[in-house]
């Protein structure tokens, strides 16, 4: 049984206190649950604090990004081990914003989640964009993606690491994939992973939706067969939309 997990992904924003308020707001409405992971991932210079509000509470910390070196002299980068050691479990990995904004592709994907996978576990960003899926290219998309990600990537257990399914249209665009269509690459994602590990894999592996979650539309999202929670984004700022879409399970 996989266990749901609802991520927020604050990106750049907020200033330190809103920030507090806003973690602050979160557990004060939520509860411990045994049955879904929370999980937060503010900005860099926000981990160390909220890794102090969370400690104890069950909600999991993750970094937004990493460098794939072990440290030295790179100059504005952060590294798994520097994640891991103020109480991060998680990184997001190859989302649309690095992919597209800051130029980050397949391989350079690759060799952060070798050297996130020593301290953490990588969230896997992948997705199509509008038109790509309008070409009707979006599977070769996402499985060209995935597999030049993983490429030669062991995984010896189904939680080392999760991918996010994330189509870039409807990422911040209010543009949400249908259950039907997100279900639908979900599967395609899932068998691909089967193809590439192995059959528990490919069952016990989590596979999030990520694009415009909202209250209102993440039950009949999370209620789909192979999605296994949320990456959420500008929902995940307010505290009574990221309660919703964890409560709505
Ligand atoms: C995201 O950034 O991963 C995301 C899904 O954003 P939003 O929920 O705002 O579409």
């Amino acid at each position: 049984m996989r266990k749901k997990l609802i991520a927020g992904n604050w990106k750049m924003n907020n200033t330190l206190s809103e920030s507090v308020e806003l973690v602050e707001g979160i557990l004060s409405k939520i509860k411990n649950y045994d049955d879904r992971l929370v999980l937060l991932a503010p900005p860099f210079t926000f981990l160390y604090r909220i890794s102090g509000i969370i400690k104890e509470t069950g909600v999991k910390l993750g970094g937004q990004n990493l460098y794939f070196e072990e440290k030295g002299a790179y100059t504005g980068e952060i590294s798994g081990k520097m994640l891991k050691s103020v109480g991060c479990e998680y990184v997001i990995l190859g989302h649309s914003e690095r992919r597209n904004i800051f130029g980050e592709a397949d391989e350079l994907i690759r060799k952060k989640i070798i050297r996130a996978k020593e301290d953490l576990i990588p969230i896997l960003c992948v997705g199509e964009k509008l038109e790509e899926r309008e070409k009707g290219i979006t599977e070769e998309i996402i499985s060209n993606q995935v597999k030049n990600c993983l490429k030669d990537i062991p995984l010896n257990n189904a939680d080392e690491l999760v991918i996010a399914y994330e189509p870039v249209w409807a990422i911040g665009t209010g543009m949400n994939a249908t259950p039907e269509q997100a279900q639908e690459v979900h599967l395609f994602i899932r068998e691909l992973i089967g193809s590439l590990y192995s059959d528990y894999i490919k069952e016990e592996i989590k596979i999030l939706y990520g694009g415009s979650v909202k209250p209102d539309n993440s039950a009949s999202l999370l209620s789909q067969a192979d999605i296994d929670g949320a990456l959420v984004g500008g929902a995940s700022l307010k505290v009574d939309d990221f309660v919703g879409i964890i409560e709505n399970i």
